[in-house]
Order: structure tokens, then C-alpha cells, then sequence
């Protein structure tokens, strides 16, 4: 799943929001210790089926959320996480309420489940700050910083030969025609939507880096060559026949380019860059809109040749 289309001011505010509902959750929490520890009479909410809606931190995730954030599944996973303590708080607070002391197994449920919520907290606050902070603004991609840490973790799994994965450069063409022909912001509206596209058609462990302006480099993992190879020819046709409107008199259409090869687990991961670039512009050089896969005939763009 990917929140390319929720913005970095939303994302923020849903940062802030989470904070905010932490800090509401550890004040019910302390409330809640120091009705059960002082024998006080229990709030009614908070005995209620609906305590997980009916508190601060409920009001929020049941209420205010964006719904593209509904269906991460870290959200869902705290959301259940959440609703498990209140149940088990709810117990506790009955069994209290019999003048009997708490039985300490069903406190460390509880106490677990708290646990459990707040980790589910963390990882979700992780998930939107790596969105925040490790996404190219205008296309949802990951920044250029990403990928070669990324690809040589993964070449360390595959010299244990646990998958293999391949690489593919994708280079918008003649790109710089609809930036002359209908201004920059039109070229904006273009690139974000074929980022989209291919963000949307890869599989979800599939990565989309921004290499450059309009180049990108996708990481397609468990994949051997000849599968990768026809994927990327699907994602190719589907590009080519996708009609972007970017509020112009008529929709327009764009093509991308792209060279692919495996990440060989043999040769430093730049290497295997520079081998999809070669791929690339043998695409380019036969005339764009197709796919090529790397060979060692292959030569650099003459620019790079010495
Ligand atoms: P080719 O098929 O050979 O790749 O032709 P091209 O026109 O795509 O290639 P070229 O490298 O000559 O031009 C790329 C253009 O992409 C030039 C640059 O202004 C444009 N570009 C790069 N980043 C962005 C961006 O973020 N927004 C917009 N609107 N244009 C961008
Ligand atoms: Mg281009
Ligand atoms: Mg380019």
C-alpha cells in the first residue's frame, strides 16, 4: 500500500494527531491505575462495549482519520490492538468493582496488551515518518538516498541464495516535449501520474526510487529475468496506453524506456545500476517505448564513453 496521494501537510497533521492521542492514552492509563490501586468508583465509559470509541485516543482513529490511512494495515493491526486492552481494562475495572483485589494474571494481560498497543503506536508513527521523511513530494517515490543501502541488503540475500531480484531503469521519453508544450506544471501533473501508475501495477514489496528528474529505478524483488522482463513490458504497454488529464483541452499519452538486469550478487550494486542504464539506452536507441535487458555488448551512452 502506498500514501502517495496523501499530502505532506496531511501526514504531518496525522503525525501530531498520533502524538496527541498517545498522550491522551497515557493519561486514561494513569487514571485508570490509580482507580484500581485506590479502590475509587470506575468511570462508566470505560466499563462500556464502545470504551475503545468512547476514549480520546477512540474519538481519533474512529473519527477524524484520513481514509487512505484506514486500510494500512498497521493501522488496522492498532486499532485492534487498542480495542484488546479496553476489553481487558473493562475486566479488570468489574473485577475491581467486587471489592476483591485484581487477579494478577488478568492484570498482566492487560498490561500486555498495553504494551502491545503502544508498539503498534511506534511502528505506525515509524511507517508515516518513513513516508514523510524518505518520499519524493511530487511523486511518492523513495529519494535517490535510498537505494544503494537498500540493494545491498538485498544482495546480501541473494548470496545466500535466498531470492533473486532484478533492477530496471526507467527513463520518461522525450519529456522535455510536454514541459515545452504544455509548461512545467502540466510536466508536474505527467510525471506524478505515470509514477503512480507504476507505483500501483508493481507488487507491494516492489520499490520505486526517484533516480533523477524524470528517471526512475525499480527494485522488483523474488523475481529471475524473464518474468521481470515481462512484467516490466506490461508496465510499459499499460504506461503507453494510460491517458493523463491533466486539465489541458485533451488528455495526453506518455511513454517511458527501460533497462533491466539482475542484481548480480558478484559485482558491487553500482555495477548492476550501470548495467540497467546501458539497458536503458539501447531502449532509447531503438526507439523508445520498449524494454531492454542488458548484455556485455552493451555500450555506455556515447556522453559517458571515453
Ligand atoms: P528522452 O526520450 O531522450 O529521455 O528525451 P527527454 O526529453 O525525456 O530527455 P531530456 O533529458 O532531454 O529531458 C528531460 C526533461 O525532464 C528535462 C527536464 O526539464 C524535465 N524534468 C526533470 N524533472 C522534472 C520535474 O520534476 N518536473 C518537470 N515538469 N519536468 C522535469
Ligand atoms: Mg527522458
Ligand atoms: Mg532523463
Amino acid at each position: 500500500m502506498e500514501l502517495y496521494d496523501v499530502t505532506r501537510d496531511e501526514l504531518q497533521g496525522i503525525l501530531s494527531q498520533l502524538k496527541e492521542a498517545l498522550f491522551n492514552h497515557q493519561q486514561w492509563h494513569a487514571a485508570l491505575i490509580r482507580v484500581l490501586a485506590c479502590q475509587l468508583p470506575s468511570d462508566q465509559h470505560d466499563i462500556s462495549p464502545q470504551a475503545h470509541q468512547e476514549c480520546r485516543f477512540g474519538q481519533w482513529y474512529y473519527g477524524k482519520v484520513p481514509e487512505k490511512l484506514r486500510v494500512l494495515p498497521g493501522f488496522i493491526a492498532l486499532g485492534e490492538a487498542h480495542k484488546h486492552m479496553h476489553q481487558l481494562a473493562a475486566q479488570l475495572l468489574v473485577e475491581a468493582k467486587t471489592g476483591n483485589p485484581v487477579i494478577a494474571f488478568d492484570y498482566d494481560n492487560f498490561a500486555n496488551a498495553l504494551d502491545r498497543t503502544r508498539l503498534e503506536i511506534a511502528a505506525l508513527e515509524r511507517e508515516l515518518k518513513n513516508l514523510l521523511y524518505n518520499h519524493d513530494a511530487l511523486t511518492g517515490a523513495i529519494t535517490r538516498v535510498g537505494i544503494l543501502p537498500t540493494l545491498r541488503e538485498q544482495q546480501e540475500l541473494i548470496k545466500r541464495e535466498l531470492q533473486s531480484c532484478c533492477i530496471a531503469m526507467m527513463d520518461l521519453d522525450r519529456f522535455k516535449d510536454v514541459n515545452d508544450q504544455y509548461g512545467h506544471l502540466a510536466g508536474d501533473y505527467v510525471l506524478a501520474a505515470t509514477a503512480h501508475h507504476i507505483i500501483e501495477n508493481l507488487r507491494p514489496y516492489d520499490k520505486v526510487f526517484r533516480y533523477g528528474g524524470e528517471e526512475f529505478l525499480l527494485f522488483i524483488q523474488h523475481t529471475e529475468l524473464t518474468p521481470c522482463f515481462e512484467m516490466v513490458e506490461r508496465l510499459c504497454a499499460g504506461l503507453a496506453a494510460m491517458p493523463i488529464d491533466f486539465g489541458g483541452k485533451k488528455p495526453v499519452t506518455i511513454t517511458a524506456s527501460f533497462g533491466v538486469t539482475l542484481l548480480d550478487p558478484d559485482t558491487p550494486v553500482e555495477t548492476s545500476i550501470d548495467r540497467a542504464d546501458k539497458a536503458l539506452y539501447a531502449a532509447k536507441a531503438a526507439g523508445r517505448n520498449c524494454v531492454r535487458v542488458w548484455n556485455s555488448a552493451m555500450q555506455a551512452p556515447a556522453s559517458e564513453a571515453s
